[in-house]
């Protein structure tokens, strides 16, 4: 290597990357990330490729020799930048918003440092503890009380995928010796609102798609206790086995929020392992005036909750509590001999919790945004979020033409453009519409659903930094788009 300008040295035949040469390229990139962050909100917050282009700018092959770093860095500028979507970015208002947060970012350049691997403790003593010790920090935030044991899953998906395993194993003890066959149908019960995570979890543990029972929900998008009864009551009558129902907080449409303490007390009277997915709301049991919408969530068996989502962790983090571990455990624990350690059974081994054998340091993220923001931090800022979506829904009710369709207990706002005398269908179209053209502006980036049968748009603030200008913006580009098609179709 040439020592003197480590910049465009290719790289040695030996050996991994000299510090030399690390210092200097990893002061590059880390000036870029600081210019990045600090200008992110000057970008087109939505990627301007079509489909294909970015793989049609690589090569097809991997490259025989090593190239030199800044070749490669600046590859990333000038090919892999136009394909990224930036949720980094202040305007982005699509599906939930995040925000992956300086002290996330530093925490996951130190995490790939030191590579650990939490598979046992001996592997990652400190990882695995400070998983478990972040995870109560956590817990105490939220309110929950002692016996939720948590650890952290790369997402919610897998987080519910566990918590419904360990719920099948306590509804079919033995299951994972004797797989399903020949035993009854297993259900599950959620709402119609719930997020799709659920039904792949009961996809993947082979109760079949049928083993899904979705309960309508009321006018407020929240399910029906009454209808849930009446659903395991008809299922036991009829040999099937209620194996877990799933409240949500925040459900993904509309973030309504299912009557978790009249479900918890069904399920306690039926023997049903009750899972809580509060994914994305979860922070906010952290905030007083919202800790009504978690009542009765302390009488659930497990819980998950997405820092990744609204706490400014960098993806992924996704926390799973459970009041039942060694359901978890019988689901899940397998430790062949080349995992058996001197610790077993005095220390706790997280690969017992799921699935995974490997397991990224993800609880440092978590740490260092914990310590840097403080709780108080947290709450201080989600509360702007909140007050800052309530401000988009101030603005839709008051503009003819326009209106709610869902309350907003959190940060996203979802409405509709419904000029009367245009017909649902033709409202629907004019409304996914608006969204191409404010979309297509790159200023702003917000998503749709569809909310009994019709197309919503969907604003959630979620990103630490979103200021009132940027959602002042998206209203102001929302109503014009709106104004401008009403004005064309008037003239047709
Ligand atoms: N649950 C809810 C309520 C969600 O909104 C989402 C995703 O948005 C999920 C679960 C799945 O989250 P993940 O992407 O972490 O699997």
């Amino acid at each position: 290597m040439d020592q003197a300008d480590p910049v465009v040295a290719s790289p040695p035949s030996v050996g991994d990357m000299p510090s030399e040469e690390f210092r200097v390229q990893a002061e590059a990139a880390v000036d870029w990330v600081a210019d990045y962050l600090r200008s992110v909100g000057e970008l087109p917050v939505l990627a301007r490729v079509r489909p294909g282009e970015i793989r049609s700018a690589l090569p097809p092959e991997a490259p025989e020799d090593g190239e030199p770093f800044d070749a490669i860095l600046e590859d990333f500028r000038s090919t892999i930048l136009p394909g990224i979507t930036h949720w980094n970015h202040p305007a982005f208002f699509a599906w939930f918003a995040n925000t992956g947060s300086g002290p996330g970012i530093i925490a996951e350049f130190l995490a790939a440092a030191l590579n650990s691997n939490a598979m046992v403790w001996k592997s990652s003593p400190a990882g695995t503890e400070l998983e478990i010790h972040v995870a109560e920090w956590v817990r105490r935030l939220l309110g929950l009380p002692e016996g939720f044991e948590g650890t952290i899953n790369d997402t919610a998906s897998h987080s519910t995928l566990y918590a419904l395993g360990a719920a099948r194993e306590v509804a079919f003890p033995g299951v994972r010796e004797t797989g399903l066959s020949g035993l009854p149908q297993g259900r599950i019960y959620t709402s119609e609102e719930a997020h799709s995570s659920v039904e792949k979890a009961v996809m993947a543990l082979g109760l079949g798609r049928g083993g899904v029972r979705r309960i309508p929900t009321d006018p407020d998008f929240r399910m029906r206790p009454d209808l849930l009864e009446a659903a395991i009551l008809e299922d036991v009558g009829g040999g099937v086995r209620p194996v877990a129902v799933v409240a949500t907080v925040g459900t993904t449409s509309t973030t309504s929020v299912d009557p978790v303490a009249q479900v918890a007390e069904l399920c306690r009277r039926h023997g049903v392992w009750l899972h809580v997915d509060a994914a994305y709301a979860g922070v906010t049991a952290m905030l007083p005036e919202l800790r009504h919408h978690f009542d009765g969530w302390e009488q659930a068996d497990s819980i998950v909750f997405n820092p990744h989502k609204w706490l400014f962790t960098p993806m992924d983090c996704s926390l799973l509590y459970c009041r039942r571990p060694e359901a978890l455990a019988e689901a899940f624990s397998l430790t062949p001999e080349y995992l058996r350690t001197r610790e077993q059974g005095s220390a706790r081994n997280l690969m017992d919790s799921g699935v995974a054998l490997g397991r990224r340091f993800r609880a440092l993220k978590l740490w260092f945004v914990l310590r840097y923001f403080g709780a108080e931090g947290v709450r201080e800022r989600v509360r702007e979020h909140i007050r800052l979506a309530r401000r988009v829904a101030e603005r839709v009710e008051a503009a003819p033409g326009w209106e709610m369709s869902a309350p907003v207990p959190f940060a996203t706002a979802v409405f509709r453009f419904a000029p009367r005398g245009v017909v649902p269908e033709e409202q629907d179209r004019m409304n996914l519409q608006i969204m191409e053209e404010v979309n297509g502006s790159g200023e702003v980036f917000l998503s749709h659903t569809k909310v009994l049968e019709r197309v919503v748009l969907r604003l959630s603030v979620g990103n630490l930094r979103t200021r009132e200008e940027h959602v002042d913006r998206a209203w102001i580009l929302l109503s014009g788009a709106a104004k401008g098609l009403a004005r064309r179709m008037a003239a047709d």
